[in-house]
């Protein structure tokens, strides 16, 4: 008999179940793993009661999934965003899964936030948020079971005002229950901009196995934020010509290529760290989603899920598309930009970077020894180069698309793994 199909009302759970039910078909994984990996072991929801700066108490609603602990310990993000519900978090956390077994490392998926409109609330806000949350999921994270880490509206602050909760909370100190700590506080240097330094990665790969000079290649990037921003840099240093730049002020376009110099001391002095205002030689204020439609060779989508879908993918120019966020194009989207010959390099694959960094901060954090810089890099860039390699020689091999072939070669790590160990739970 073969496993009953889950579905979903909510778009990226729907999506990811899909996507690993088509993979799982075409390698014909058994019924028992297919039934075990399309559920997730936890979704827990918690209510997060924070006083505001005006007396009263406001109460939001957290999650933490954990998809698979197959592999190690769950790893994944933390987002602050309105949208946040625990089907998303469920679609996050098994990308999580996928994410991390495509990357090599020991870990399972998870993944968590809290819904709020973080623009809204203060500094204080946020904070005493951060830490109710954090007791609030204390039960389930721990160096050895769930190790959480930065996403969408969260850095290095928010992941020391968990840890610092959670460890006077337990008494102890424990560096590696969170990743993407800052610098100063047990983080790693080269975390902050591993994300978007191995997503350029993967496009200067791509553009390596096409036989193009990323000197020829102009790109646009869509977020200014971590990824986006040090996905750009990255790319302007080894030649390209990053021609568009957007956030949720505006797109900023320049044929003549932004001046990313200006851009970063731009976000800097904003109080939200936002382009707002940013200008430079021969740049065009544009509107927020031009920035997926400019004339541009790469595209990187590296803000939020779903911008190229049926409305949007056929207005898109650029022939690649390298995704930097999570989820940014639907299965509509995808279908039509391959119809219109357009090559892709899955988010999982792309933007693996983070959680690879975040894989050599628990590692120092375990041997409480820190590496130098050059060495975090060198083996990031490593990495992420054997592993767009896999990918691409395996999408040939077997003619199937990088999607397709980046899930095979996840779900298959997962698939073995779960086999030697056996059902227990
Ligand atoms: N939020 C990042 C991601 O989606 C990083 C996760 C991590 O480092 O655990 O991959």
């Amino acid at each position: 008999m073969s496993a009953t199909r889950r579905t979903a009302t909510n778009v990226l759970l729907d999506t990811a179940l899909k996507n690993f039910y088509g993979a799982a078909e075409e390698m014909g994984l058994k019924d028992k793993l297919i039934s075990i990996l399309s559920h997730s072991e936890r979704r827990l929801e918690v209510s997060v009661p924070v006083e505001m700066d005006d007396g009263s108490v406001q109460v939001f609603k957290g999650y933490r999934v954990q998809h698979s602990t197959a592999l190690g310990p769950a790893k994944g993000g933390i987002r602050f965003h309105p949208d946040v519900d625990a089907d998303e978090c469920e679609a996050l956390a098994m990308l999580m899964t996928w994410k991390c077994s495509l990357a090599g490392i020991p870990y399972g998926g998870g993944k968590g936030g809290i819904s709020c409109d973080p623009l809204v609330l203060s500094v204080k806000e946020k904070e005493r948020m951060s830490r109710a949350f954090a007791a609030r999921i204390a039960p389930i994270v721990g160096t050895w079971q769930d190790v959480p880490a930065p996403d969408v509206n969260t850095g290095g602050q928010e992941m020391v005002w968990f840890m610092d909760t959670i460890g006077k909370m337990r008494g102890q100190v424990e560096p590696g229950i969170f990743t993407g700590k800052p610098i100063l506080y047990w983080g790693s240097k080269g975390r902050n901009e591993a994300t978007g330094r191995g997503v350029a990665t993967c496009g200067l790969e791509l553009m390596k196995v096409l036989g193009k000079n990323p000197e020829d290649m102009r790109v646009s990037i869509q977020g200014f934020g971590n990824v986006g921003s040090y996905t750009a840099k990255t790319l302007a240093d080894a030649g390209a010509k990053v021609v568009a730049i957007s956030d949720i002020t505006g797109t900023y376009y320049s044929p003549k290529g932004i001046d990313l110099k200006k851009a970063f001391a731009q976000i800097q002095s904003h109080p939200k760290k936002l382009l707002e205002g940013f200008t430079c030689e021969g740049c065009e204020k544009l509107g927020i989603s031009d920035v997926l439609f400019v004339d541009c060779d790469f595209l990187f989508p590296c803000a939020l899920d779903g911008v190229l879908n049926d409305k949007t993918a056929d207005k898109v120019k650029a022939k690649y598309v390298v995704e930097g966020a999570n989820g940014p194009v639907t299965p509509d989207g995808d279908k039509i930009l391959a119809d219109k010959g357009v090559m892709l390099v899955p988010d999982f694959l792309a933007n693996s970077g983070g959680v690879i960094g975040s894989y050599f901060e628990w590692a120092q954090n375990l041997q409480g020894f820190f590496w130098t810089e050059e060495e975090y890099n060198n083996r990031l860039i490593h990495i992420m180069k054997g592993n767009f390699k896999r990918v691409w020689d395996y999408a040939q091999a077997k003619n199937v698309k990088m999607r397709r072939a980046a899930f095979m070669t996840a779900i298959q790590r997962v698939a073995d793994v779960e086999e030697l160990r056996g059902i227990f739970l």
